[in-house]
């Protein structure tokens, strides 16, 4: 998206911007993120002929009421909106009940005018604060600590703390050096190459998985451990099986 719309788009709706880079998950190009009347919110296209507004919320909601609420908004409006649900998956273990949903707007020929889109999103408050509670600014893994800002984890804003940051990072690179150690001893040609790009992957996992929206010094470790754990088990791969 060019960068003239993303500015109005942020000004329009009073959203921080944040690069693809940093806010990929559905996203095709820039999103703007943050917090409106306590809901976390982002808005960006995701297709040619989309744009997406994600709406976070409590946990345990009536699915079909945002079904009638995003088709009442629909037919009102004249726009052509689709519902999508979401869950926050911060614990792999247990399955998560919906924590969010994606209005998805098709638009033909030109792109909504970014005051159109902070109008839908309003409109699509008004009818989440019916339906749901805001989250409450608790780390979304311990539930203890307050949490300020917003983080981006794997794809979607969220209130996660430093502390538990911290130990994931530390989870994720100890995959990664647990998999270098087993380049280190390659039973074979096949094995070095799975394991190197395994580690690779896992890297990348580890640099995309974080990135902070306030905290930029999170996002520089996580790619800076991340880079460095990629470079070298693809390193070790290639020297060790002679490529
Ligand atoms: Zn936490």
């Amino acid at each position: 998206m060019d960068d003239d719309y993303m500015t109005r788009l942020s000004e329009a709706t009073g959203l921080r911007r944040y690069q693809p880079r940093e806010y990929k998950v559905e996203m095709i190009g820039d999103a703007v993120v943050g917090v409106k009347d306590c809901y976390i919110v982002a808005a960006g296209q995701s297709d040619e002929n989309e744009m997406r507004i994600l709406v976070r919320f409590q946990p345990g909601v009536d699915e079909s009421a945002f079904e009638s609420a995003i088709k009442n908004i629909s037919v009102e409006s004249g726009r052509d909106l689709d519902l999508e649900f979401g869950i926050a998956d911060m614990d792999d273990e247990k399955p998560q009940p919906t924590d969010s949903i994606s209005v998805i707007w098709r638009f033909h020929l030109s792109r909504p005018e970014p005051k159109r889109v902070a109008d839908l999103l309003v409109t699509i408050i008004e009818h989440v604060k019916k339906l749901a509670r805001p989250l409450e600014q608790r780390c979304e893994v311990c539930f203890s600590s307050l949490v300020s800002g917003l983080t981006l984890r794997n794809g979607t804003p969220r209130y996660y703390c430093l502390s538990c940051q911290a130990s994931e990072i530390q989870r994720l690179n100890k995959e990664v050096l647990e998999y270098e150690r087993q380049v280190r001893e390659p039973a074979s040609y096949l094995k070095a190459v799975v394991y190197g790009l395994t580690a690779a992957l896992l890297t990348s996992i580890v640099a995309s998985y974080l990135g902070s929206f306030l905290e930029g010094g999170w996002l520089a470790t996580a790619s800076f451990i991340g880079t460095g754990a990629l470079i070298y088990p693809v390193y070790y791969a290639i020297t060790k099986t002679g490529l």
